[in-house]
């Protein structure tokens, strides 16, 4: 494999093409709005600055990196030579398919097809293309240089001889890859969205506060930061959009979304990308300070 083409420049595009560049392959990083382009190319320099000055790459291969990445706004173009394409356009499913089926039609015939979906089946989005054998999911996680997992997501017609080349491949450009078969959430969300769910739901119930559910998850269980500080980063329109896909997937009660998280999704309060969720954010600050909704102990909020 030579030439990569990414899908959407956004977040976990420019992450991933800065990591493929940097492992010297050859980029194409195609998206539909050339100022989120410009934006990416942007975040890559600041990055790749940021790893030459605390020594984990030099100077040269800054400048390798940047020169192999390539912008494309239209998919025919940037993926005309892909040897494999991995999509990381905004999580809607008409979004995907609609990508997915022009790929079938504009990248070589032996391409191999990956979406970096967190939560959309893979065997869905294979279905629409006639290579539903080359199609995999390639999870990659936020910020995509410095987390080293990527879930590799086998669709029900994906060929072992896919999943053997994407696990290769994964270990090649340094990341640990664990496989996972396409059932709502895969591995990651599966477990991740219904333990953040529950954090809500101790909150909602009045368990216990922000701070304290946090330091729990923090000091008790050693996770570098708390669920609701998570929902935060990942934001609660994602949290609460993979919470429906799990419920609606295996229809258990036990996935329904907390009213709580439904009601500040419903508010406008989405985390970090908002200034406001579970806490409040200034930009500059690294402060956490807790929202004002959730200042009162919550069981002066909610009496059950
Ligand atoms: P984002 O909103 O930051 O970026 C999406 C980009 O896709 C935008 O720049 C948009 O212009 C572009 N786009 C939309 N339609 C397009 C099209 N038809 N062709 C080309 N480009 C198009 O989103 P993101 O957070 O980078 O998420 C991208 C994917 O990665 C989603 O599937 C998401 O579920 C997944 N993901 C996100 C995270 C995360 O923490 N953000 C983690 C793992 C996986």
């Amino acid at each position: 494999m030579k030439n990569i083409t990414v899908i959407g420049s956004g977040t976990m595009g420019n992450g991933i093409a800065h990591v493929f560049a940097q492992n010297n392959y050859s980029v194409n990083l195609v998206d539909v709005n050339e100022t989120a382009l410009k934006k990416a190319l942007a975040t890559i320099e600041k990055n790749l600055d940021r790893q030459v000055s605390k020594g984990t790459i030099s100077q040269e291969e800054k400048t390798n990196t940047l020169n192999n990445i390539t912008t494309y706004t239209s998919i025919k173009d940037g993926a005309a030579n892909a040897d494999l394409v991995v999509e990381a356009a905004t999580e809607n499913m008409a979004i995907k398919l609609d990508i997915f089926r022009q790929l079938d039609e504009v990248a070589p015939a032996d391409c191999i097809l990956a979406s970096n979906t967190s939560s959309i089946s893979i065997t869905k989005i294979a279905s629409v293309t006639k290579r539903a054998d080359k199609v995999i999911g390639m999870h990659f996680m936020n910020p995509v240089p410095m987390m080293k997992l990527v879930e590799v997501i086998n669709g029900y017609k994906t060929s072992k001889e896919v999943t053997e080349t994407i696990l290769t491949l994964s270990k090649n450009i340094g990341k640990i890859p664990a496989e996972s078969n396409d059932y709502p959430g895969f591995i990651a969300n599966r477990i991740l969205l219904p333990m953040i769910n529950e954090a809500i739901s101790s909150l909602h119930e009045g368990v216990g506060g922000v701070e304290e559910i946090d330091t729990v998850m923090k000091l008790g269980m050693a996770h570098p930061m708390g669920p609701l500080q998570l929902a935060d980063f990942i934001g609660l329109d994602v949290c609460l959009a993979i919470l429906n896909v799990l419920h609606d997937g295996f229809g258990n009660p036990k996935y329904a979304p907390c009213p709580l998280l439904v009601n500040m999704v419903t508010a406008g309060n989405l985390g970090v990308k908002t200034g406001e969720g579970f806490y409040v954010y200034t930009p500059g600050s690294k402060e956490l300070i807790v929202s004002p909704q959730f200042a009162k102990p919550q069981n002066e909020l909610i009496n059950y």
